[in-house]
């Protein structure tokens, strides 16, 4: 009989309960987007609705979701799909298998520190980034109060196809922190030597760990392809420890099980660094500690290979008996990951003298940004802007950026900057836009039309719907606190702009939404 890619697996994991695991669906899991809503105010949604949540272990964000038929209002006999859900669909939450979210919490980044992403494409993780770096970032609960981002993100991917998925994640969670570069990963040891405080590099691999949601994941574990991958990731893994500060903290991490893409990678630049490099023990690490997770089941699997690459390979270092942490997906019930964290304690490179080249998107003039800012104050009783904020001029579009990541110095031309803020639509007038309004929508005080739930399904059913006749123009729609977009009010009638993709795609039978909690 043929033999399967993970027979070789068998000395270090019971290979009848991976193979099992691994034809089992996986859980549903999301990650709360805390840039636009709280995980306190995720879970009433949840608690309405009648989902089931289970903490992620290692992400405080994190939530196994299992919903039950019969027990949600708009689905009482079949459940519509998970994405589907309003809080989704404003991007509250992101759909993330909970062993994703693993390298973010690992590289823990910190509000204020510039971390570069160096294989970000579709973007879970710089979204979560994005996130983590911006102090208190829980605007739902508090929409209206002004929230300070700081902490930039250098999300970077060489697929443009990619890169594209990527910027629309970012609009959609309201991620306004984050430069999109496209650049070969490799490119940034010659460039940006020691430039960042904390670099992931989430390696391109052979995805083992991904068959189950991807029954063709297996595909491509020949030998050869496993050798050119390895080849890769070290390139890759090379390139992050170079443009990370001395002092500064990287994460490698891939979702397959291969020893030669994992343990072997960091034993090969361990070997290739020496005493640059401190492997860190996430066991040390508070944020990382959490007592329902036996991180040890994770650390011991990990030890069981770097023992058996020893004894093939006979590497030159010191000590082989290193905490990284190797996921098979019975462990957690998750998907198969592997992740490690260094630390940089020593120059691996001279860093060079950086050609800095001007930014493609430039903040606006003060006395532009001001007559803007004047503009929708008017309209709205608010600017929609907050303390760090900056925005920038690309084409038509006015994009809201941090003043921090417009100001970053960098030798390469950016892709994308910013969340859309407001678009010119010729003689010198602006209108507001939906990405705007679904992040910030809860500062407006003025044009607002507060939904029943009746109007809200309507809208979200692609109708127009009655308002107001005091209503003009532009109109922020909120429903029990929570923004949604913008219609356009004009006598009477509320014609509905919100996003195309919301519409399309929004689960919209009668009752969709369970009644408000009473209030205590
Ligand atoms: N971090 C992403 C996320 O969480 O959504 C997933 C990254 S995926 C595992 C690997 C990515 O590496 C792909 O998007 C691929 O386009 C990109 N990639 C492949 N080779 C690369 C290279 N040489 N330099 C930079 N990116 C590369």
């Amino acid at each position: 009989m043929a033999s399967h890619p993970f027979d070789r697996y068998a000395a270090f994991t019971d290979l009848a309960a991976l193979k099992e695991a691994s034809s089992q669906p996986l859980r549903k899991c999301v990650r709360v987007n805390t840039l636009k809503c709280s995980v306190e105010a995720f879970k009433n949604w949840a608690e309405e609705r009648g989902w089931k949540l289970t903490p992620v272990p290692w992400t405080a964000e994190g939530f196994f979701v299992e919903r039950f038929v019969g027990q949600e209002r708009s689905c009482p006999t079949k459940l519509a799909a998970l994405g589907r859900d309003l809080r989704h669909l404003l991007g509250h939450f992101y759909m993330q298998e909970a062993a994703s979210m693993l390298p973010v919490s690992l590289l823990d980044p910190q509000p204020g520190e510039v971390v570069l992403d160096l294989c970000a494409a579709p973007g879970s993780k710089t979204t979560q980034m994005a996130a983590a770096l911006t102090p208190g970032s829980s605007p739902a609960s508090k929409q209206g109060e002004a929230v300070q981002e700081s902490g930039i993100v250098l999300a970077n991917d060489m697929q443009e196809k990619r890169l594209r998925v990527l910027n629309d994640a970012l609009q959609r969670t309201g991620a306004a922190n984050v430069i999109i570069v496209e650049k070969v990963g490799q490119w940034f040891s010659r460039h940006m030597t020691e430039r960042f405080d904390r670099v992931l590099c989430d390696a391109p691999c052979t995805a083992q760990g991904t068959l189950r949601k991807d029954p063709t994941a297996l595909n491509y574990s020949s030998d050869d392809g496993i050798r050119k991958a390895a080849g890769l990731q070290f390139q890759l893994l090379e390139a992050a420890i170079h443009a990370t500060k001395v002092g500064g903290r990287i994460v490698y991490s891939t979702c397959t099980l291969t020893p030669e893409e994992n343990e072997a990678i960091i034993f090969s630049v361990l070997q290739r660094f020496g005493d640059c490099l401190e492997v860190l023990d996430p066991r040390k690490d508070g944020r990382m500690e959490n007592g329902k997770w036996k991180m040890e089941n994770a650390i011991e699997d990990s030890l069981k290979v770097q023992k058996y690459l020893q004894n093939e390979n006979n590497y030159q270092l010191s000590i082989i008996n290193f905490p990284f942490l190797r996921i098979w997906p019975q462990t957690y019930d998750t998907e198969g990951f592997f992740c490690a964290a260094l630390r940089k304690v020593k120059r691996t490179k001279e860093p060079e003298r950086m050609e800095i080249i001007k930014r493609t998107a430039q903040p606006l003039l003060r006395s532009r940004k001001a007559e803007l800012a004047r503009l929708f104050a008017d309209l709205y009783g608010t600017d929609f802007l907050t303390e760090g904020d900056e925005l920038i001029e690309r084409g038509q579009q006015v994009l809201l950026t941090t003043h921090d990541a417009s100001a970053l110095p960098l030798p390469l031309a950016e892709y994308a900057t910013g969340v859309p803020y407001a678009k010119n639509v010729g003689n010198g007038r602006y209108r507001i836009t939906n990405e705007i309004v679904s992040l910030r929508g809860g500062m407006a005080e003025k044009q607002v039309m507060e939904l029943s739930e009746g109007e809200l399904s309507a809208l979200l059913a692609g109708k127009d719907i009655p308002c107001s006749m005091a209503l003009k123009g532009d109109t922020v729609l909120r429903f029990r606190g929570i923004a949604i977009g913008l219609g356009l009010a004009k006598e009477g009638l509320l014609l509905n702009r919100l996003p195309r993709w919301v519409v399309k795609n929004a689960s919209v039978q009668p009752g969709i939404f369970a009644p408000e909690r009473p209030r205590t």
